[in-house]
């Protein structure tokens, strides 16, 4: 009989499909620690598919510090680093746009059933047992180049599917459900029968009362960063998930192809115009908002849009930032006239037409009738230009001569 062809040589194959500086790095790593160097999680997933990224995550066997490899690369290559010596983890940044993680390969370990759990140094298989789905559960060792692949990992990746290595893996974390939106909306992935079976419990309210919320809640921001997020919220819907996790349902989609953001809007921008977006269109916009505790500027733009919609008059000072313009715009097409039709201010030339003489005065004027419409209590330039009548002749300053 013969025996199966061995694989191609997997560790060569990630290593093919990391991009050069990237792979640089890998390799300079490989030659300066003969042991315990590990390229875990996404990085692994996403070479073996051929979409690798820029970033790195390695994991550290107990015997090599993340100081000691901080170290190294920043020498090596340049750049900075910073460390987080009560985690054991520590992130590279290097001059040529590249990000390292670092971490060291740790354990969870329970004192007694229903303690909270405590980490401590384990070899890389135990922190690989930790991880979320059996597709991020791969690591690369860069000593031997072998694919560490505990879970069937590559099985899976290529049958673009996601299955959590445990029964109670929903249960223990709920956020990973998301994380397993985002990625099958990401990479054209579904998730495994067992994903399905186990995601009822997770979903129960007792058990969500105790997940972590500002871990759903950076797992929803990181989702609305991907340009497939709304196929991910879909998703997250379709699975029943979008209201026990969050309180949402899944929002019409025709503002979000309407939303044009600047081009040199900032990415939290972006993210930011999404989420006000998505809460716009939910029954109570403003308690989901507070249950998601975004930050007070945001909850302001969100009543803004709500008086917008109910017909009241708002404001046309904040709608000059972004992203509540263009999320204004993407809501309200029909009063993109009256919002770039810029409203008439009094000028200092105004004043000279009063009679007004060139001098400080001017300056003063302006400024008081500026605080006036800044407080909205003068709304049109004949009220400004009332204003500062009242202003040169009512004995606060000279009058012209
Ligand atoms: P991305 O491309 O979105 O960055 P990633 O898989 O690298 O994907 P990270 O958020 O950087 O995602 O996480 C790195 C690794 O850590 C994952 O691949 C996964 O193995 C593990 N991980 C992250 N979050 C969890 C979690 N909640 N539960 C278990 N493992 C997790």
């Amino acid at each position: 009989r013969r025996r199966p062809a061995p694989r191609p040589a997997l560790g060569e194959r990630v290593l093919e499909a990391l991009p050069e500086g990237t792979r640089q790095v890998v390799l300079a790593l490989k030659e300066a620690f003969p042991q315990g160097v590990y390229l875990v999680g996404g990085a692994v997933r996403d070479a073996l598919l051929a979409r690798a990224g820029p970033d790195l995550d390695l994991v550290l066997e107990p015997g090599v510090r993340v100081a000691e490899v901080a170290r190294f690369l920043v020498e090596r290559f340049g750049g900075s680093y910073a460390l987080h010596y009560a985690f054991g983890t520590g992130r590279v940044r290097l001059p040529f746009g590249l990000s390292v993680d670092l971490a060291e390969s740790r354990e969870e370990v329970y004192p007694y059933p229903g303690a909270l759990p405590q980490v401590r140094p384990a070899p890389i298989a135990k922190d690989l047992e930790r991880r979320d789905y059996t597709v991020n559960a791969m690591a690369l060792s860069l000593a031997t180049l072998e694919l560490l692949d505990p879970y069937g990992g590559l099985r899976d990746l290529e049958a673009r599917l996601l299955r959590p290595l445990h029964p109670l893996a929903f249960v223990e974390d709920p956020s990973r459900i998301v994380r397993g939106a985002r990625l099958a909306a990401r990479l054209a992935f579904r998730f495994a029968e067992e994903a399905l079976r186990i995601l009822p419990p997770a979903l129960l309210p007792e058990v969500l009362r105790t997940a972590s919320k500002s871990r759903l809640r950076d797992e929803l921001l990181l989702t609305l960063e991907e340009e497939t997020f709304l196929e991910a919220l879909a998703l997250l819907e379709e699975l029943g998930a979008l209201g026990p996790l969050y309180g949402l349902s899944l929002p019409d989609k025709t503002p979000f192809a309407r939303l044009r953001l600047p081009e040199d809007a900032p990415e939290r921008a972006r993210v930011e115009a999404r989420l006000l977006l998505l809460l716009f269109s939910q029954e109570d916009p403003l308690a989901r908002a507070q249950a998601l505790a975004l930050p007070k500027r945001l909850q302001e733009d969100l009543a803004l849009l709500l008086r917008a919609q109910r017909g009241e008059e708002v404001p046309k000072e904040p709608l000059d930032k972004e992203p509540l313009r263009s999320v204004f715009l993407a809501l309200f097409p029909e009063r993109e006239a009256w919002l770039k039709e810029r409203r008439r201010v009094l000028r200092g030339r105004d004043l000279l037409e009063l009679g007004l003489a060139p001098g400080p005065k001017v300056g003063e004027v302006l400024r008081k009738v500026a605080e006036a419409r800044a407080r909205g209590e003068v709304r049109t330039f004949e009220e400004e230009l009332a204003l500062a009548r009242k202003l040169v002749g009512d004995g606060t300053l000279p009058s012209p001569q």
